[in-house]
């Protein structure tokens, strides 16, 4: 019987390993989207899932199986950990404030117990514990995924179309200029060479990311790491342009010397997609059990039609990532486990209840043909409009005899009490005349104080939680 006793200790400690669970969620969004704030929320939320009552929709609490969380220190050193107590602190601190945004990549390991569902697997262990692994990580860095295909010269090309668009002409009237000056075929003094090269990088990144932040354009000519260096700051890699002249453009680069600015450039670009971009995918497509992205509608909603295209262009990209199918290089570079993918649209709480519906609507069919896609290669994906931390309550007034659906907050100088109206929300894409006539404002309103010991209110969070990780509490 010993061989019996062996082969059944040996299917339990499988079992076991099959009930030590780890599932990896990787957070992403451009810029301003949201990201830090929902990390800090996921986690909050987590923290009181064993309490009665909190996350409705997330299986094993609302089955009552949710027995106890913790923060967990991540195996992967090299990531840097997440300051959720920096971040929670700022949030319900006396003067509360929004925590700082993502400008790097994060990691945070959430332990949940629970008690065990599945009748076989309840044989071997009443009890489980679920590893959530959630990684931060800047959306402009995904952005690079299609510069993997592109040399030096598409990628210049690409550069060069997007600053000749009538409305960038202004502003980078003076960078193109510099770079057209600038002689590729000349050799370039070695002790000149990172002066030069990091003087008009920085000049052209400052012109680009300047007009980007203040203009809302969302469109992009600027490689991820320049937008959000992380712990690239300052370095070398960082250090080349496009050759945007129709001049060179226009010529065979096979003939240029190997010590002319133009080759020192494009080797630096390969160095960049090798070393950097590549890196980052193989680390991160293998290992992402399921992803989120999120998008800031509100803010597309308040910029004008041309902001709209260029998100509209730069989301599409983003989300191609996904479409693991239509790119088959991608599937055979990083064989990535992507198995559900959720397009959140943010900030949910400055938009009464009754239009939440229109919200996610509009944002839906502003992603539809990528979403499409990337659900046609079996990837499950699946859109909410959601607060990570509401910061309103749905109010109704009157107005003109009617009833009217507002927000209620404090107001972000006074805290005073404000009421506020957004606008009607589009639930639909709209042609240009229309969004001319949109009259649309999504006045932020102040952080409230929020009690240490309570969860962090929010709207969908459970929803979310439910899609991302619900299936795993097993
Ligand atoms: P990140 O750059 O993607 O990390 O974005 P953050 O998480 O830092 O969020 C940027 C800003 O958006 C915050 O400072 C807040 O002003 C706002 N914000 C983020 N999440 C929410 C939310 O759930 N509700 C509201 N009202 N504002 C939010």
């Amino acid at each position: 019987m010993a061989w019996y006793h062996k082969a059944k200790s040996k299917a339990e400690k499988l079992v076991h390993r099959g009930l030590d669970r780890h599932v990896r969620v990787a957070v992403t969004g451009l810029s301003g989207a949201g990201k830090t704030a929902f990390v800090t929320s996921v986690i909050n939320q987590l923290l009181h899932a064993p309490v009665e009552g909190h996350l409705t929709f997330l299986e094993p609490c609302r089955e009552r199986r949710f027995k106890a969380s913790k923060l967990a220190m991540h195996q992967e050193l090299h990531i840097p950990k997440f300051d959720y107590q920096g971040c929670f602190g700022s949030l319900v601190d006396a003067n509360p404030i929004w925590p700082s945004s993502t400008r790097n990549i994060s990691q945070a390991n959430i332990s949940c117990r629970y008690k065990v569902k599945d009748k076989w697997l309840r044989k071997v262990s009443k009890d489980s514990t679920l590893t959530v692994e959630i990684l931060d990580y800047p959306g402009e860095w995904l952005l690079d995924l299609p510069l993997l295909r592109l040399s030096f010269k598409e990628w210049s090309e690409l550069c060069q179309q997007y600053l000749r668009r009538e409305r960038r002409q202004q502003y980078a009237s003076d960078v193109v200029k510099q770079l057209s000056e600038l002689q590729y075929s000349e050799p370039v003094d070695e002790a000149e060479i990172d002066k030069l090269l990091s003087s008009v990088a920085n000049d052209y990144r400052t012109a680009l990311y300047d007009y980007r932040k203040y203009n809302k354009d969302f469109s992009l000519a600027l490689p991820g790491r320049f937008l959000l260096p992380g712990e690239l700051e300052g370095s070398p890699v960082l250090s080349f342009f496009p050759v945007i002249s129709s001049d060179i453009l226009s010529l065979d680069w096979e003939q240029f010397e190997s010590q002319s600015l133009l080759k020192i450039l494009e080797r630096r670009y390969n160095y960049y997609q090798k070393h950097i971009i590549r890196p980052f995918f193989e680390e991160y497509f293998s290992k992402v059990d399921r992803q989120i992205v999120l998008i800031d509608t509100n803010s597309i909603l308040e910029s004008d039609y041309e902001s709209y295209l260029d998100f509209k262009h730069t989301i599409e990209r983003l989300l191609e990532g996904f479409s693991y199918g239509r790119s088959n290089w991608l599937k055979r570079l990083f064989s990535p486990s992507i198995d559900k993918l959720l397009i959140a649209t943010t900030k949910a709480d400055l938009v009464p209840p009754d239009q939440h519906a229109s919200l996610e609507s509009f944002m839906q069919k502003t992603v539809a043909q990528v979403k499409n896609d990337i659900g046609y290669e079996g990837v499950d994906v699946e859109t909410m409009a959601i607060a990570s931390v509401a910061t309103s309550e749905p109010v109704t007034t009157e107005h003109d005899g009617k009833q009217l659906h507002c927000v209620k907050g404090l107001d972000v100088e006074s805290r005073e009490s404000v009421i506020h109206y957004p606008g009607k929300v589009p639930s639909k894409t709209l042609s240009r005349e229309e969004w001319r006539k949109l009259e649309i404002d999504f006045s932020p309103f102040a952080v409230p104080c929020f009690s240490p010991d309570e969860p962090l209110p929010h709207i969908r969070m459970d929803k979310v939680l439910q899609f991302l990780i619900g299936d795993k509490f097993v």
